[in-house]
């Protein structure tokens, strides 16, 4: 974990370009040869990781790159100041707080025998950087983790923040691979073939999500929704600025409204939604599967969907 160090320069220009760039440029082939060759290392452990952070993210496909005190060691996961962190795979965490440079961080033991850092973990009290949390439980690291701890996967372990070096930068997660304890691999391939949770809940919890969105279409009891803001009970999350595709089973008993001008609302079939508009929605409370929790169509049926005034 020597050379972790994003400056705030290079950080800067890998924003500009992520903006500029979008997503689109991060699947095609990459022009520069070296990053090409450092991507075809080989797969640490057969089973595909969990993505580490929920809700929106950017890669940075940074591994290798200058740094400050030589060559980043991992890969940076730009994502909202207080994104979940999650378990990758099942494992042992061990926090880590005397580290200026890393500031909250974490160890993953996980079982495949791959050591993962997570650092800059949060250290704000508020939505702004206010520099006021200590590295503890609720603030660095998720509600209710103990130090030492065995989590699943899925699992929250932390939730993005800026501090040790990042502080004053966009919330990232510097996120490392070590594939038997030894030296850093580049985590983007592995992070770009994860598997991505919409959110996570024991098994055995009866969960129900509240989001919001824009409809893409409606028909034959399923609603195809983009995905803004989720909500979700009693986990406890909230993730916003999502933009996620979900498809979702509206069956023909669930409460489908449309509010009216002055607060009354009057049900409407489903044909009713229009694509392009806002809508509401609230999730049967149901058991937690792993259908549910990757958001695959089928797995989440709607008990309520509102639409604005037409
Ligand atoms: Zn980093």
């Amino acid at each position: 974990m020597a050379h972790f160090r994003t400056t705030a320069r290079g950080f800067l220009l890998l924003a500009l370009f992520g903006l500029l760039a979008g997503t689109a440029a991060a699947k095609s082939a990459d022009p520069i040869p070296w990053r090409a060759a450092k991507m075809a290392k080989p797969k640490n452990s057969g089973k595909q990781m969990v993505f580490p952070v929920l809700g929106r993210t950017q890669l940075t496909n940074s591994f290798g790159d200058p740094r400050g005190q030589g060559a980043h060691q991992g890969e940076d996961i730009m994502a909202p100041r207080k994104a979940p962190a999650i378990a990758t795979e099942a494992g042992r965490v061990r926090f880590y707080t005397g580290s200026g440079r890393a500031g909250c961080m974490l160890y993953l033991y996980g079982d495949s025998g791959t050591k993962y850092l997570y650092i800059h973990l949060n250290n704000d009290l508020t939505m702004e950087n206010d520099n006021r949390g200590d590295c503890v439980q609720g603030v660095a690291f998720a509600k209710g983790l103990k130090d030492g701890q065995r989590v699943l996967a899925g699992q929250p372990v932390g939730f993005v923040g800026d501090s040790g070096d990042a502080d004053g930068i966009s919330p990232h997660l510097h996120f490392e691979m070590h594939p038997g304890g030894g030296a850093a691999i580049a985590p983007y391939p592995h992070l770009r073939a994860a598997k991505r949770l919409l959110f996570y809940a024991s098994r055995g919890t009866i969960f129900t999500l509240a989001m919001t969105g824009k409809v893409v279409s409606a028909g034959d009891e399923q609603l195809r929704v983009n995905v803004a803001t989720l909500r979700g009970s009693p986990m406890g999350i909230t993730l916003r600025n999502l933009g996620r595709g979900l498809t979702i089973t509206v069956p023909v008993g669930a409460l489908v409204e449309r509010a009216r001008q002055g607060g009354a609302v009057v049900p409407v079939s489903l044909a009713n939604a229009k694509p392009g508009e806002s809508v509401a929605l609230w999730t049967e409370a149901t058991l937690a599967t792993s259908d549910a929790q990757a958001g695959k169509a089928g797995a989440l049926i709607a008990e309520r969907v509102l639409l604005p005034p037409a």
